[in-house]
């Protein structure tokens, strides 16, 4: 027992500066959903449960005698009060200031960042645009247990921790401080927790019992601790939840609506999930899994643990909230996953360890990989939407893993050079490819739009050959480890000579001509080839180009563009190998200006023209020129010569 608190007054703390603005923000914002604190009381109080049924495994006194684990609404309409109870964990002195006192939750922090991000800053007088944009962000998120002060003016904690001897009272009105002083053990719970909300004026409402009931069974139905609901504070406790974990039901007793909320209990989410799957693995292991692909990008996608985190329970024993039960390239997906065969009374860590977990593990990740494959044949659309989301995280595993790379390949679809949206497989490209083409081409880059407008990609459009557009920083990783699909290697349109010679032009469309530069050309390219010798390996005559002049690729013994400046972003530089510069022979800019510079006369304008088609090149990479003030002189000096024209010509 800590001093300040046994003598005298109680001592007022001061809420921790973000739970300050939170909970200003939960008062003043016309919120109306407001219906969500029960939800996350009654999760709080399951997970107090869930951690002393843990707890008791190894230390069966902490429970004693218990009759079961449950959390009781009690409503006292005349004084205004309801309060949830439960017979959990509760918290010791300390655990309750930092609990309640400070920001605890991830979802809690995961909302004030974004709260920060978005711009927009808690008024501190409840302006209200500042707080629309608030209430709108609540919806999206859990927030925990400061959610009760939307309805309550006074917020009292009693709570005892199993196992110890001293029970607290935590007081608060949610205007900055709190307060904690100790509580007689004859008045407080055996062990457990009641919160108890003083409803504030316009929150009477949730003091009638038909309200408080619908509530509960909407939001949380599926929570694996039973729910008694007491209309008043003498009468009999009424069952409303049972309590029966969702995923031990058979799949025939749950509704679509069922699965949903528990999914966004469990992943904190506020939309559907597009993907549920449910089912019981038997044989050499026994586990249930219930598993969801959510609806959309939970914020933490690009975290950069690329843990997975699921729960974990063991004959309805929660372990651990966040088991490591998938590859990084699954981890959007959020699953409970229970299991008869694990061992109870080993550490979460040993479990982790243990072959059976990782046997587990890879029964999981099978079933997913199947059911994402069935729900890419029976519909189209929604699969096309969960890889939007996260195709991005899914390409990871083709790069880390490759036992998987097969499956991954049927899953993965790709924007290309004929079809913008990302729905073409590889075997709808295997399945079109032009006669004498041997490789799989693409493109990598940030931008989707930029790539299929690449000067690199319009000798292949000529051709009808098709080239994947690769956007996701990813790509540019996994395409030099993948072999190939189906015997084709993957190559890039900007990496090498592109050899598409062979490939016949289609009929009304020109390409870079295949016969060699004429002398004047050859003359030209040597020329431009002393003059950057300080910025490109090589400057050489292209098949790759139809309208375009010129456009950097990378030799044949470097690494592709995009990939050394994904390397060089990240700091691992290695060796920036320089670029090779291709041009059209056959461009008539480019024929002009080797005339020119065999007549021999206009040196400085060839000169300045080189490097404006270095620049230019540059450019359409999405660099910027080489060097800015020379390119700007190089540039006005040959507009004053266009401008002026053949009229000054000295
Ligand atoms: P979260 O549940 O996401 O951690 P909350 O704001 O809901 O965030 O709760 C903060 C913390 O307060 C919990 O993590 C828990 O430690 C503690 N807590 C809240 N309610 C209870 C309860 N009924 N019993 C025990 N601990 C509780
Ligand atoms: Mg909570």
């Amino acid at each position: 027992m800590t001093t300040t608190e046994t003598a005298g007054a109680p001592q007022p703390h001061a809420f921790q500066a973000d739970v300050s603005r939170l909970l200003h923000l939960m008062v003043h914002s016309i919120y109306s959903d407001r219906d969500i604190f029960v939800r996350e009381l009654i999760s709080n109080a399951a997970d107090a449960c869930e951690k002393l049924r843990y707890e008791a495994v190894s230390t069966p006194g902490l429970i004693g005698n218990d009759e079961g684990f449950s959390i009781r609404l009690t409503i006292d309409a005349e004084a205004g009060i309801i309060t949830f109870a439960d017979n959990g964990i509760g918290m010791s002195h300390d655990e309750l200031i930092g609990a309640l006192g400070t920001i605890a939750s991830s979802g809690t922090r995961a909302f004030l960042e974004k709260l920060n991000q978005s711009g927009s800053k808690v008024a501190q007088d409840g302006d209200s645009e500042t707080a629309a944009v608030g209430a709108d962000l609540i919806g999206q998120f859990g927030i925990g247990f400061y959610s009760a002060f939307m309805v309550a003016d006074q917020v009292e904690v009693q709570t005892h921790k199993a196992g110890t001897t001293e029970a607290w009272s935590w007081v608060s009105d949610g205007k900055g401080t709190f307060t904690v002083t100790p509580l007689a053990m004859e008045a407080a719970p055996a062990h457990g927790t009641r919160v108890m909300l003083h409803l504030s004026e316009s929150s009477k409402e949730y003091a009638q019992p038909g309200r408080l009931e619908r509530i509960v069974r909407e939001h949380s139905g599926a929570v694996a601790v039973p729910v008694d609901l007491l209309d008043k504070p003498d009468s009999e406790p009424r069952r409303i939840s049972e309590g029966t974990a969702i995923w031990a039901r058979p799949k025939s007793e749950i509704t679509p609506e069922l699965y949903d909320e528990f999914y966004r209990g469990l992943a904190g989410q506020f939309d559907s999930p597009a993907l549920t799957v449910h089912w019981r693995a038997e044989g050499r292991h026994e586990y249930t899994v219930l598993a969801f692909v959510p609806g959309s990008r939970p914020l933490d996608l690009f975290a950069p643990a690329r843990k997975s985190r699921g729960k974990l329970y063991v004959r309805r024993v929660l372990i651990t909230h966040d088991a490591d039960l998938l590859p990084g390239w699954l981890r959007f997906v959020r699953l409970v996953v229970d299991s008869s065969d694990l061992p109870l009374n080993v550490s979460r860590e040993m479990i982790q360890d243990s072959p059976i977990f990782a046997a587990i593990r890879k029964g999981i990740v099978n079933r997913l990989l199947q059911e994402l494959t069935k729900l890419a044949e029976s519909d189209a659309e929604t699969y096309a939407k969960v890889w939007r989301d996260f195709g991005a995280v899914l390409k990871e595993g083709i790069y880390e893993d490759p036992e998987r790379r097969d499956q991954l390949f049927k899953l993965a679809r790709f924007a290309t050079s004929k079809q913008a949206e990302p729905t073409r497989t590889l075997a709808d490209y295997v399945g079109s490819l032009r006669e004498n083409q041997t490789a799989i081409w693409y493109i990598t880059g940030d931008d989707p739009k930029r790539l299929a407008a690449s000067p690199q990609l319009e000798g292949f459009r000529a051709r009808g050959i098709e080239v994947l557009l690769l956007s996701d920083p990813v790509d540019a990783f996994w395409v030099e480890t993948a072999l190939g699909y189906e015997g084709k290697p993957f190559k890039s349109v900007t990496h090498g000579m592109a050899d598409i010679k062979s490939v016949p032009v289609m009929e009304g469309e020109t390409a870079a001509s295949d016969a060699p530069p004429a002398p004047e050309v050859a003359t030209l390219l040597s020329f431009m080839k002393e003059t950057l010798a300080e910025s490109v390996e090589d400057v050489r005559a292209s098949d790759r180009l139809a309208a375009s002049a010129a456009c950097l690729v990378a030799p044949e013994h470097g690494r592709d563009r995009r990939l050394e400046r994904l390397l060089a972003e990240t700091g691992n530089l290695g060796m920036l190998s320089k670029p090779v510069l291709e041009i059209n022979p056959t461009h008539p800019m480019v024929a002009a200006l080797a005339q020119r510079f065999a007549a021999g006369d206009e040196r400085p304008l060839v000169e300045d023209a080189v490097w404006l088609i270095h620049d230019e090149a540059r450019v359409a990479d999405g660099d910027a020129p080489a060097d800015a003030a020379a390119f700007s002189a190089r540039l006005t000096r040959v507009l004053t010569r266009a401008a002026l024209g053949a009229a000054a010509k000295p």
